[in-house]
């Protein structure tokens, strides 16, 4: 049976080239296993500029329109009746992806991500409603609570968005790889020197990988997290000679993006960001696309009561 649905504010893109604008979409009333979650920071990602402007058009063709976002911070307002981890007025959070078939081997892991049925938060197949997913650059939005994520209460919220997906996308590898106290870890882009025994490569443009992998010691791992468009260039020499690998990774599992959001509250850590009103976020993009931004932005949701 389809749910009976609400009207929430929205911004969203008609086209590649219309750019973002207000709008109203439907989302779901809560069902059983729901929470509704009032939004009040998301942060962009260089993700939502691709999908926007469908240049990833031949792994991932965007369905318009588009309401991106998948770094969603927000209060739960409403849970449906068999929900049992939220109750209204927790801060939680949303990041890439709000369903899964939960039955797989991956599923059952913990690792969501790599579910054939994964469902991501906005440009999926949205099956309670029969269209496409909507994401955060809304008002609010409604998610299974086995995708609603707890977020410390000592946190900022604008500067915890971005952990939703920059933080686990970055946290997911760096743990798996079994970085610990005392490993010399690079990240691509901020330089350094010999003998790294591991590097996060997070550039995604073309780029010369092979310089960076002749930074890596013995038995030392690069993890692209980035995704050039084009393929990259690899000299087989770069790698057997000192038994170095070269990995990729993407996002994380609920439970590790749990783990990362609880080891940022027991550590402070949140991200840098700017925070903006929705009505600049044409304006932010091109900022990005001109690289004129020094932290992430984090889109202030209560701009758009005034739409
Ligand atoms: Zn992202
Ligand atoms: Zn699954």
């Amino acid at each position: 049976m389809q749910p009976t649905t609400y009207n929430a504010k929205a911004y969203s893109a008609a086209s590649p080239t219309s750019g973002l604008a207000s709008t109203k979409i439907n989302r779901r009333d809560p069902t059983d296993r729901d929470v509704r979650i009032e939004i009040l920071f998301c942060g962009i990602c260089h993700s939502d500029l691709h999908s926007v402007r469908n240049e990833w058009s031949e792994f991932m063709a965007t369905n318009y329109p588009i309401v991106p976002g998948h770094e969603i911070l927000g209060r739960v307002t409403k849970v449906g009746s068999a929900v049992t981890k939220y109750k209204p007025g927790d801060l939680v959070a949303v990041g890439c992806m709000v369903d899964s078939d939960g039955t797989c081997a991956h599923c059952k892991a913990g690792l969501e991500q790599f579910c054939p049925n994964m469902i991501l938060t906005f440009n999926s197949p949205d099956k309670h409603l029969g269209s496409v997913t909507y994401g955060g650059y809304s008002e609010s939005i409604v998610v299974d609570e086995r995708f609603v994520l707890r977020v410390p209460s000592n946190l900022n919220a604008a500067a915890a968005a971005p952990l939703l997906c920059a933080g686990i996308t970055t946290y997911s590898p760096m743990h798996h790889w079994g970085v610990t106290n005392g490993k010399k870890v690079g990240v691509v882009g901020l330089g350094g020197l010999g003998s790294f025994d591991f590097i996060l490569d997070a550039v995604s443009a073309d780029h010369d990988i092979n310089a960076y992998i002749n930074l890596l010691g013995v038995n030392g791992n690069l993890t692209l997290v980035g995704a050039p468009a084009k393929p990259l260039g690899v000299a087989a020499f770069s790698l057997i000679g000192r038994r170095r690998s070269l990995s990729g990774s993407m996002i994380g599992g609920i439970p590790e993006t749990q783990e990362m959001l609880d080891f940022c509250g027991a550590h402070n850590i949140t991200a840098d960001v700017e925070v903006i009103p929705i009505q600049k976020v044409n304006e932010a993009y091109e900022r990005l696309l001109k690289s004129d931004v020094k932290y992430r932005f984090s889109i202030d949701m209560a701009s758009l009561k005034s739409e």
